[in-house]
Parts: C-alpha cells; structure tokens; sequence
C-alpha cells in the first residue's frame, strides 16, 4: 500500500468529518471566523493553564483556600469576570457607520411621519430640543431604539446623510475626499475604514486580533475594562508564582523549570498589559484615539480641522473663487497644532462620554472650529490650574 492509498481515506473522512462539523456549527465554514474562535480558544486555555498549573503545584494555596475561602473565591471571580468580560467585549459592536447611517435615516422618516399630527410635532420638537442641546455639547446624538434599522439605503437617504455629515466639517470641505471607496459612504469625522471588518468604524481606534474585532465607539469602554481587569489578574497571577517559588524552590527542578518559564512570560505579559493600560486611560482622559495618536498628521479630518485650512478657506471665501479643491493629502503643510487635544472637552466630560456612552446610541463629534482650537491651545496660567481648566 502507497503513502497516497492510506492518505487517501484519512483524507476523505476528515472532510466529511469538517463538513458535518460546518453543518452542526456554520461560523465555522468561514476561514476568518474560525480563526478567530482558534484565537479565543488558545486564549482561554492559555488562563486555564496559568491558573491550573498554579492549584497543582501550590498545596500551601489549596491550605489557605481552607483557611481564608474569599481570598480564592474573589481570585477566581476576578479569572472568570476577565474571561466573559474578554467574550463580551469581543461580541460587541464596534459602532459601524453604515449602522449609525440606517439608524439617522431611520430617525429621519420617524421624523417626518411624526410632522403630520400636533402630538407627534409636539414629540418629534421634544427630540429636536434634545438633540440640538446634544450639539451644543458639541456632538450629535442619533438615538436607535430596538433593531428598527432600515435595509434599504435609497439614493434620497444617502443624500440626508451626507448633509448631516458634512455639516461637520468645515464649509468647503470636499465630499470626494471624504468618501469612504470601499463603502462609498462619507465617513463622519473619527472614523476610518477597517480591512479586516470590511466596514468603516466610528471613532475607530484599532483593530484588535485577539478580541477579533475592532475596538471603537460602541466598545472602547468594555475593552478598557477588560484590560483592566486582564491586567489585576495577571499582577495577582505573578504575586501567587513568586510566594510559591520563595517557599518552594530547589524541592524539584521539574517543576522550578515550569514555573520560572511561566513566570517569565507571564511578567512580559504583566509589563505590557500596564502599559496598555495606562495608555489607553491617557486616550479616555484626552479623548483621543490610537489611530489619531500615531497617524495625527496623516489623517485627512485632522488636517481639515487645523488652522491653516481655515486660512485658506477664508482668503478663497474673500476672492470670491471656488474653495472645493484645498489640498489636504499627507505631503501638504496643514494640521492641528501639536499638545492639543482637538476633540477634548475637559477630563470630567470626556470620562462621562466615555462611560456612560451606550452601543445603541451614535455619537458623532464635529471638527473644532478654529476659535475652539485656539482657546485649547493657550498656555496655562496658575488661574487656569486653580480653575482646573484641564477639568
Ligand atoms: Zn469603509
Ligand atoms: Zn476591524
């Protein structure tokens, strides 16, 4: 019998046993789904094994788990609320644009069935009153109740959209350049087009391979809390392998060997996981995004919004010509200047938005003007700091 005469029938029973499996569990048919449910399997037993390794070898721990039972009981709450909060984040929606764009037009003809009876205009100007105090924080709020999402994106529609979208940025701006080509859809200021999702994101910060999805508007705050909690798991994690290497050491090498290579990985993972932390609670406080921090003088909304922009806009405005092609690509010389903060409303406000925003609403914030960027860039004074301007 050949190689191929045994390979043969090993091979015709794995595929029938792969396309039993895609009947049973059809997210599994898709190359990119079943890696990422590999990614979060290899995650989940890597903890298993951390953790795991730690109740074998330790028997002082399984004493004092005898002795002071909630010491373990709040680590393992800790383990498992880092574990569903790591499934929750990753099942969560980053906001999509085209979502937030069925939920304005949804609003929109809600609107305008609403305009045709006294009650509904009395309701429909309730929610306008809402939402231009909305604006007048500085951001427009489109609120979905339900999954009452249109399907259909007619030419009017789109139309509406781009209004609302342009009416964000500064006047002249052009639409063109602010497309999205893969979507055709006017991206909103923040966001940005993802390639592994295939849609454009809001407030997109990054694309996450561990979670498996992208992490903006709609789930930055869950991803926050759950390097958070990864990162007090992992600390208490390194804390539990030092006490048991300090008392058990030079008893078996086999086991010193496993515990110092888990140990050197797991303070790696420990640093990182820190500076992750600490980084992403620096974005929340500014109310910045990564993709703002690294690309800040490439992206095409930041250089709309800096001053310069608004220069020539005026000085076109005053000469009376057509103001629609501004070159805002990488090379030319425009931007916000550098230690401000364009979308920031003050520490408190912006921990506010970032805790309390919910993934069924859309929040879309419009450039700063330039009298906006000018108060932001001031230097602080001694009043300033005791006024807690910062705040
Ligand atoms: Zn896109
Ligand atoms: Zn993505």
């Amino acid at each position: 019998m050949t190689i191929f005469g045994f390979c043969h029938p090993v091979r015709e029973s794995w595929d029938r046993a792969s396309e039993s499996c895609y009947q049973l569990f059809p997210c599994f048919s898709d190359p990119v789904r079943r890696s990422s449910w590999g990614l979060k399997l290899a995650l989940v037993t890597l903890h298993l094994i951390y953790v795991g390794i730690l109740f074998l070898f330790d028997r002082d721990l399984i004493q004092k788990t005898k002795m002071e039972p909630w010491y373990t009981a709040i680590y393992l709450f800790l383990f498992v609320a880092t574990l569903a909060q790591y499934f929750f984040t990753s099942g969560s929606s980053p906001g999509y644009v085209i979502d937030a764009m069925r939920a304005a037009n949804e609003t929109h003809s809600i609107f305008g069935k609403m305009s045709t009876t006294s009650n509904a205009y009395l309701t429909f100007m309730m929610i306008k009153q809402r939402q231009s105090a909305s604006s007048k924080n500085g951001s427009l709020i489109v609120t979905v109740e339900g999954n009452q999402m249109g399907r259909n994106i007619t030419g009017t529609n789109s139309t509406s959209w781009t209004k609302l979208v342009m009416d964000m940025y500064p006047p002249g701006s052009s639409v063109r350049s602010l497309t999205c080509t893969y979507c055709n859809i006017v991206q909103p200021p923040r966001s940005k087009h993802c390639h592994d999702c295939d849609k454009c994101v809001l407030q997109f910060d990054h694309h996450c391979v561990w979670l498996g999805t992208c992490i903006g508007q709609g789930n930055h705050c869950r991803f926050w809390w759950y390097i958070f909690e990864e990162t007090i798991l992992c600390i208490w994690t390194f804390i539990l392998y030092i006490t048991y290497l300090k008392a058990n050491i030079a008893r078996a090498w086999w086991k010193d060997g496993i515990v110092i290579l888990l140990l050197a990985t797991l303070s790696i993972c420990a640093i990182f996981l820190l500076l992750l932390f600490l980084f992403h609670s620096y974005l929340v406080l500014t109310n910045q995004t990564t993709f703002e921090l690294v690309r800040r003088r490439r992206i095409p909304y930041l250089r709309l919004a800096g001053p310069e922009y608004w220069e020539i806009h005026s000085l076109w405005i005053r000469i009376g010509a057509s103001i629609a092609i501004v070159d805002v690509s990488p090379g030319s010389h425009l931007g916000i200047p550098e230690r401000v903060y364009p979308f920031s409303k003050g520490i408190c406000i912006n921990l506010y938005d970032f805790c309390c925003a919910r993934s069924s609403i859309y929040s879309m914030e419009p450039l700063p003007s330039p009298l906006e960027l000018e108060v932001k860039s001031r230097p602080y004074t001694c009043c300033d700091v005791l006024s807690c301007r910062c705040c």
